[in-house]
């Protein structure tokens, strides 16, 4: 292995250039707010929205949470999300997910208004992302182009696999690497060949859930290696990669823990901060 990339360093770095990006909107006047509704208690959500609310306090943003109890009812919450569409300090709103059961994912994100869908799950924002006209891009893809951007890795011309094809890691990711002239293929369960056409790859993407899935025999000498999985094995968070055995063969590879996973959260500062721009006309 040449490189290690590593994801706590190039997150500090997204979040200072949003620390500043924030400071300088506070300078005209302009607050930063993020609004995080949680329903129930998922203990694995809680905790990933105690972390979003300690990096919004550490940038400066407002973060305001709303936890709602498990038996909050379709209406309930979508009215929540219309006091906060309209609500002129929050300029961005996300909803944890998942939701219980009884409440409709789709709708609710459907009724978030797409220029505060810092999520960027809206078929609004999904349908920008396709054409390439985009101001948020789900927030772990949006993770995996900073690092290869800070990387200096150019994916121009690059044969690119990614194996998965969900809506929030797989789909917009395989766009964002077309978007940059590479060459992409999406794997999923039922394709063939799966080691053939990861060994082509000289830039793969592994966001499957399953623990050590890529082996060594399914990577190309020198490619570069993205780990988006997060999996606990005895307790122990692992990613998708057999670490061990694809990094003497990768040129440049995310560890799990400290690759993608921090990148995430910073990428969701980032997108509150553009939101924020965007709504009180400021570019870049
Ligand atoms: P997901 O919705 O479960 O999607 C998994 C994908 O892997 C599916 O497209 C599935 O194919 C494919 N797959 C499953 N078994 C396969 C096989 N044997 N061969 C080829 N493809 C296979 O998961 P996700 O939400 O995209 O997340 C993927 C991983 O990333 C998880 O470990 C998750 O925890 C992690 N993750 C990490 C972050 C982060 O911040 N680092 C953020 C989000 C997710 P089918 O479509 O055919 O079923």
């Amino acid at each position: 292995m040449n490189r290690l990339i590593d994801g706590k360093v190039i997150s500090a770095a997204v979040k200072e250039r949003v620390r500043n990006g924030v400071s300088e909107l506070n300078a005209k006047g302009i607050t930063v707010g993020l609004a995080v509704i949680i329903v129930g208690e998922d203990p694995a959500s809680k905790v990933y929205v105690a972390n979003k609310k300690k990096a919004c306090e550490a940038l400066g943003i407002i973060s305001e949470e709303y936890a709602l109890p498990e038996n909050t009812t379709q209406e309930e919450l979508l009215n929540l999300i219309k006091e906060l569409n309209a609500k002129k300090s929050i300029n961005g709103i996300l909803c944890q997910l998942p939701l219980p059961r009884h409440l409709d994912e789709k709708l609710i994100i459907n009724s978030i208004l797409p220029e505060k869908d810092v999520d960027a799950f809206h078929p609004v924002n999904v349908g920008k992302i396709m054409i390439g006209d985009y101001d948020f891009v789900p927030c772990t893809p949006a993770g995996v182009m900073e690092m290869l951007k800070y990387e200096n890795i150019d994916v121009e011309g690059k044969t690119c696999v990614v194996i998965g094809r969900s809506n929030i890691v797989g789909k917009p990711m395989g766009m964002l690497l077309l978007h940059k002239n590479g060459t992409v293929t999406i794997c999923h369960s039922r394709t063939k060949n799966l080691k053939e056409i990861c060994s082509s790859a000289d830039i793969l993407v592994a966001a499957v859930g399953k623990a050590n899935f890529v082996t060594a025999d399914m990577v190309k000498d020198g490619a570069v290696v993205i780990d988006v999985g997060m999996n606990r094995v005895d307790g122990k968070l692992c990613g998708d990669v057999d670490f061990p055995s694809v990094s003497k063969k990768a040129s440049a590879i995310t560890p799990v823990p400290g690759g993608v996973g921090p990148m995430t959260i910073a990428m969701l500062m980032q997108n509150t901060l553009t939101a924020a721009k965007r709504q009180n006309n400021i570019n870049g």
